[in-house]
């Protein structure tokens, strides 16, 4: 299936310069999201995944139903002051200013095998900090994954030697 048909390009937004890529056409769709899905699943089926962390917010629609199909649980990354309980938090550079992921502390610990979902790669910094977020429980990465990378941005640099599934690559 090619899912770039499912994505609509919105220029200029949030501000000038900027040309969003919009996934809610690909959401409209059920054929499509599912079949995101799914091949995110497949991807990484053996890699012993024990639990799906999803970034705020769209990485938590790709990521719930991703857990579903591993039959594990989902762990949500949110922004700061979203969380009721102790969370360990991870500051990132942006453009202008920071900004901060956090997590719950018992969220996960060593013996877990996480990936992580969101639906767009751009700079790679929410995913970066979250992968930092995320050793500070001492839990292993097994993997990234996005719906759409913006491979001229090299966010993927970023993210150093873990796996990386994209299922739209823009260049
Ligand atoms: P970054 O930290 O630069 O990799 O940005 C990733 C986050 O920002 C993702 O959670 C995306 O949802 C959002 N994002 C960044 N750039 C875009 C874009 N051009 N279109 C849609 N979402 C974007």
């Amino acid at each position: 299936m090619d899912l770039t048909k499912f994505i609509r390009d919105i220029p200029d937004f949030p501000k000038p310069g900027i040309i969003f890529k919009d996934i809610t056409p690909l959401l409209k769709s059920h054929d499509a999201t599912s079949y995101a899905v799914n091949r995110i699943y497949e991807h990484y089926a053996d890699a012993g995944i024990t639990a799906v962390a999803g970034i705020e917010s769209r990485g938590f629609i790709f990521g719930c139903p991703v857990a579903g199909l591993f039959g594990v649980g989902f762990i949500p990354i949110r922004k700061p002051g979203k969380l009721p309980y102790d969370t360990h938090s991870e500051e990132y550079e942006l453009e202008y200013g920071t900004d901060c992921v956090e997590m719950h502390i018992d969220a996960m610990g060593p013996d877990d095998k996480i990936l992580i979902v969101d639906d767009l790669l751009a700079t790679g910094g929410t995913a970066a900090a979250t992968g930092n977020l995320i050793r500070k429980t001492g839990a292993h990465i097994a993997g990234f994954s996005f719906v759409v990378e913006l491979e001229f941005l090299n966010g993927a640099e970023k993210l150093g030697d873990i796996p990386i599934l994209s299922l739209i690559k823009y260049s």
